[in-house]
Parts: C-alpha cells; sequence; structure tokens
C-alpha cells in the first residue's frame, strides 16, 4: 500500500472533493507535512478520512487532484488513463481518421491528467506540463505514451519550459524524451501542415479549431476572406480549400506569417490567391479600407486572468466593432475567444455590443466551442475555454 505524505483539510474544506472538484485551494488546508512541489499526497478530510491522491503545488491551487481512489500512482495506473484518453479519440472517429491526423490526446483535468497536454501530429506526441508535479513524471508519462500508442507514434517531444510555473526550482529545458527531431507533418481535413514542435506557438499548431475550419470551408466559395492571428494560416487553408476566390492572412508575427505562406504553398502552389499581412490586426481592422465577404477573428487568449477580464472585453469589442463595420453586406463574421477566463456571456455580450455599435443587422448562425478531443470534466467548469459565433451580417 501507498504512503504519501498527508495533507489534512479544514473542517467544511472537503465540500468540492465530495463534488469531485480537481483542486484544493491553499486556504482549505488544515496542516501538511512538508514536501517538495509536484509530491504525490494523498489528502484527509479534518477527522483524518481519506479523500483523494493528488499532486502538491505552490500557490492558490494546492492540490490538483489524480483520483479518488484509495489507490497506489503507478505506471499502471497511467497507462490505465492513457488507454482511456485513446478509448475516447476511437469513439470520436479521431483515431482512425483519413482525413486528420493531429488531434489533443490529453487534455488536462479534462482526460484526468490535470497540468498535463498532449497533441499527435503524426508520429510525434507533443507534451507540456503546466505544473512540476507533471513535469517530474514527464519520463515515466513518455514512455506511457510510446506503449500505449505504438506504432503510431515514434517520438514524444516535452516542450514544457514556457507552461511551467517560472518559480519552480528547476531549470526545465525542452527536448525529446523519445525519438529525434524530423521535419513533422500533419493532414487535417486533406490539407497538409508542417509543424514546427521546437518553435512554435504551444505544441506547434491549433488542434482545438478542426471543425471550426471545416465550416469556414463549406461557406468560402466565391468569397472573399481576411483570416486575422492566422498563426499558421488554418483559416487560410480551409477557406482557399472551400474556394474562396481571394483569401488574406494577417498575424503579427513574421514566423507565423513564413508557416502560413509554407502551408498555402504547399497544399495550392505559389499561384494560389493569398495575400499575407504582417502587423497588427487592431491597426489594420480599424483602417481596413478593402472589404471582405467574410472576416475570421481568432485571438490569442486576451484575458490569462480573471484580473484582466474588463481589458480582454474592450479588446474583443474594437475588434468586432471593426468586423462589423467593414464586412460586406450579407458578409459573414467568425468571431472566436480562446480567454477561459471570460465566460460565454461575457463574451457573446462583447460582441453584442459591437454589433450594435455598428450599427448593422446581425444575426447568430452557429454558435461553436471546442471540439471533443478537448475535453470538459464536467466536475470542473473551468476546462471549458473557446468559444465562438458565426454571424450573417446585412
Ligand atoms: N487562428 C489560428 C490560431 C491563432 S493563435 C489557428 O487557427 O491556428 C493567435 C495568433 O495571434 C498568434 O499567431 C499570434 O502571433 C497572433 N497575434 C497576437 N497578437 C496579435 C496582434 N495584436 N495582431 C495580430 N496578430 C496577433
Amino acid at each position: 500500500m501507498h504512503s504519501y505524505p498527508i495533507i489534512q483539510l479544514k473542517p467544511g474544506k472537503e465540500s468540492s472533493v465530495k463534488r469531485f472538484h480537481p483542486w484544493i485551494f491553499s486556504g482549505a488546508i488544515a496542516q501538511q507535512e512538508p514536501v517538495e512541489e509536484g509530491t504525490i499526497v494523498q489528502v484527509l478530510d479534518h477527522q483524518g478520512h481519506f479523500l483523494a491522491i493528488g499532486q502538491q503545488q505552490v500557490g492558490s491551487i494546492a492540490i490538483r487532484l489524480l483520483t479518488f481512489e484509495d489507490r497506489e500512482i503507478d505506471a499502471a495506473f497511467w497507462q490505465e488513463r492513457v488507454q482511456q484518453a485513446r478509448y475516447v479519440r476511437e469513439q470520436l472517429g479521431l483515431w482512425d481518421a483519413s482525413h486528420t491526423n493531429m488531434f489533443r490526446l490529453i487534455h488536462g483535468e479534462g482526460d484526468g491528467f490535470p497540468g498535463l497536454i498532449v497533441d499527435l501530429y503524426g508520429g510525434v506526441a507533443v507534451l507540456q506540463c503546466h505544473t512540476v508535479g507533471m513535469y517530474r513524471l514527464r519520463h515515466i508519462l513518455a514512455e506511457t505514451l510510446l506503449a500505449v500508442l505504438a506504432p503510431r507514434i515514434v517520438a514524444v517531444y516535452d516542450k514544457s519550459a514556457h507552461t511551467l510555473p517560472y518559480k519552480a526550482p528547476i531549470d526545465p529545458v525542452d527536448g525529446y524524451l523519445i525519438g529525434e527531431s524530423q521535419p513533422w507533418q500533419a493532414v487535417e481535413h486533406g490539407a497538409t501542415y508542417r509543424i514546427d514542435v521546437e518553435g512554435g506557438q504551444k505544441t506547434g499548431f491549433f488542434v482545438d479549431q478542426r471543425a471550426n475550419r471545416h465550416l469556414l470551408a463549406t461557406y468560402a466559395s466565391g468569397k472573399s476572406v481576411l483570416n486575422t492571428f492566422c498563426y499558421t494560416g488554418g483559416f487560410s487553408v480551409a477557406a482557399l480549400q472551400g474556394g474562396a476566390t481571394q483569401v488574406t492572412s494577417l498575424d503579427s508575427s513574421a514566423q507565423a506569417m513564413a508557416l502560413t505562406d509554407a502551408n498555402v504553398e504547399s497544399n495550392f502552389g505559389p499561384d494560389a490567391s493569398h495575400t499575407s499581412v504582417t502587423a497588427d490586426a487592431f491597426d489594420y481592422l480599424r483602417k481596413l479600407e478593402q472589404t471582405y465577404d467574410i472576416i475570421v477573428l481568432d485571438p490569442p487568449a486576451f484575458a490569462k486572468h480573471h484580473s484582466v477580464v474588463d481589458r480582454a472585453l474592450k479588446g474583443y469589442r474594437k475588434i468586432n466593432r471593426s468586423a462589423f463595420e467593414s464586412v460586406k453586406p450579407g458578409g459573414l463574421v467568425f468571431t472566436f475567444s480562446c480567454s477561459q477566463a471570460v465566460s460565454k456571456d461575457q463574451f457573446r455580450q462583447a460582441v453584442f455590443t459591437s454589433a450594435a455599435q455598428s450599427k448593422r443587422r446581425v444575426r447568430i448562425l452557429h454558435q461553436l466551442t471546442q471540439p471533443g478531443d478537448h475535453p470538459i470534466n464536467i466536475y470542473h467548469p473551468e476546462g471549458e475555454y473557446l468559444k465562438g459565433l458565426v454571424l450573417s451580417v446585412e
């Protein structure tokens, strides 16, 4: 039997654990044995009854819970969890899909791995730890991924250096835990993308917009499309696949624009009707002269914390207003927020205000969210982050 260090909660503080919420906040803790950050601990109520097992963390979230069962966290435990994650992707039809070979395999709390993200791009799994606890286990996690996913994957890349809490007393260096560097490519809805696992943002690609890009393709025939915050150009490629007559892609990062150009060229050749703009989207949208049939707004998370939600909402109002003011009559705006701290209602309210300011008639055609490979643990509503609206503008 295990002998994990004990953390005991204050009276009454066990209620969120009993509702299976996977976090324990520091204020709930009565006493704890001193442990190194990331250590696996057992959580007891104030009477000493077992509640859960988790990983200790420094900060306001003091423990991330792994299980509510009194059991050992060993190789078999992780193997079971990875198998469950794989099973859900099989259910979703992603595991054997012929049109797509990139998807999220592990979505943090949504898959029972608090603090861990794993995305698959063809033969490589990119692992991103957000907690020291997961980082300490990266080698066993990589071996488990290989055991459960081979021969599908041949490499595991650890990309945690920028996602770990910066105060942690560890010196993370990104690198391959298994296998070696290759020019990775992956397919989404029949289009091929170069995935810059090592240098790219996040794990290299935003797989969460797969279905929404596909939706854009169904509207794109014969249309001009402006794709702002384009990163690797996924929405641009989808628009061209759907028969758009002209696509303009914009990002403030020159590196992102180079990836977009490469992805457009490898799928449609050098003569694709595509224009690249390296610029600030706020400036560009404000001064927009050309009108488009469809505008895509997929900015980065404007609010990383609840304290900056107001500023984030201001940002959403600004770009949405510019889009409503400039889109062609009868056009569409695809607008998104991936800020977890901004609620669906707050986002919709911001878009509503922008629509009113533009004085156009606006209708919601689609309400979009994150796909099934980014599951939300029902006891952890914080896992819901992606919100989108497709609006028709008269
Ligand atoms: N739509 C993309 C993902 C967007 S990620 C996809 O489907 O893959 C957000 C992007 O916004 C990043 O590439 C980042 O470089 C870019 N960005 C951030 N701030 C920006 C700004 N002010 N203007 C333009 N681009 C910006």
